[in-house]
C-alpha cells in the first residue's frame, strides 16, 4: 500500500504535505507533487494537511492512473523536504476538473 498524489495538486501544489512526512518521500514536478511509493511508510499524516484534498490511499478505488503518475515521475524528479510558496495563482485552480488532461507537465521542479 502507499498514498499517492491525484489531479488536483496540480497548479495547486500547496506544499504543506511535505513538512509533515517522516521519510521524506516527495517528488516535486513542474506544477505538481508526487509519493514514491517503495518509499512512503503509509502513515497517513500527510492527507488531512492537504488543503486541495489531493492525497488519497490507494486502498481507495479507481487510482490505477495516479499510482503509475507517482511511481513513474517519483523516479524522474527531485526529492523535495521544504516547503515553499504555492504558485500566485494555485486559488483559480483548486477544484478544476480535469486538471492532468488540460495542465499536466512531465518537467521536474526544482527540489530543496
Ligand atoms: S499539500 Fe496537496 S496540493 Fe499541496 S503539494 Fe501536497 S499534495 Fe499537492
Ligand atoms: S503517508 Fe506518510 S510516509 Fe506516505 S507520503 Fe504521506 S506522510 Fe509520507
Amino acid at each position: 500500500m502507499t498514498y499517492v498524489v491525484t489531479d488536483n495538486c496540480i497548479r495547486c501544489k500547496y506544499m504543506d504535505c511535505v513538512e509533515v512526512c517522516p521519510v521524506d518521500c516527495f517528488y516535486e514536478g513542474d506544477n505538481m507533487l508526487v509519493i514514491h511509493p517503495d518509499e512512503c511508510i503509509d502513515c497517513g499524516v500527510c492527507e488531512p494537511e492537504c488543503p486541495a484534498e489531493a492525497i488519497s490511499p490507494d486502498t481507495e478505488p479507481n487510482l490505477d492512473k495516479w499510482l503509475k503518475v507517482n511511481a513513474e515521475y517519483a523516479e524522474k524528479w527531485p526529492n523535495i523536504t521544504i516547503k515553499r510558496d504555492p504558485p500566485a495563482d494555485h486559488k483559480e485552480f483548486d477544484g478544476e476538473e480535469g486538471k492532468f488532461e488540460k495542465y499536466f507537465s512531465p518537467e521536474p521542479g526544482s527540489g530543496d
